[in-house]
């Protein structure tokens, strides 16, 4: 009997790792700078990103999908949440759009592969402008996610330990990195 559960693990394991895979390089072939699988233990939560969300973004108050939304979960409230998770993959580009889109393809694939909690987080770049700077609802609630580190989540320091490119910048004209991630399992 314990050989059967020991080959049921490693049929599990290895499953696993093929989806890690597979949705590498799906989000690698919808455009994506760089994709890589990570293990909950590399997510770095800190709750001081609400500090920054409040004091100094002018989106405070106004983006639907920010920490400002009324009824929005604190950073360590979605800390709770996110620990039952135990991998994911983080995804990046240069372009704000292409890092919503395939983060969001991904979720909709892994849910479709049976992951049924899969979900991404991503700067919304899905209008021109948020319509909650007019007061106006969300024009796309089905597929605005809130940002990867408004969450309450050290993307710095996450995506650094890949070895992947963020520095903070003097000015917006700069080349500018995004980072999404979809919370797969
Ligand atoms: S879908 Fe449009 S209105 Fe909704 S959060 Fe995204 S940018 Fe704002």
């Amino acid at each position: 009997m314990l050989w059967e559960w020991g080959g049921i693990w490693n049929w599990l394991g290895n499953a696993m790792a093929d989806d890690k895979g597979y949705f590498v390089e799906l989000g690698l072939g919808l455009g994506a700078d760089d994709v890589v699988a990570f293990g909950i233990d590399d997510i770095v939560f800190d709750p001081r990103t609400l500090l920054k969300c409040m004091f100094g973004c002018g989106d405070w108050g106004k983006g639907h999908t920010c920490p400002s939304r009324p009824g929005a979960l604190k950073p360590w409230e979605y800390q709770k949440m996110f620990e039952r998770y135990s991998w994911g993959v983080i995804v990046h580009s240069t372009d704000k759009k292409v890092s919503q889109e395939v983060s969001f393809a991904i979720e909709r694939e892994a849910f479709l592969k049976g992951y049924y909690f899969a979900i991404s987080l991503s700067d919304c770049a899905l209008c021109k402008e948020c319509a909650g700077y007019k007061g106006l609802a969300c024009a796309n609630p089905k597929k605005a996610r809130p940002a990867f580190h408004s969450v309450g989540i050290d993307v710095f320091k996450t995506v650094h330990a890949f070895g992947l490119p963020l520095e903070t910048l003097a000015s917006e004209d700069e080349g500018q990195n995004w980072y999404s991630a979809v919370f797969v399992e």
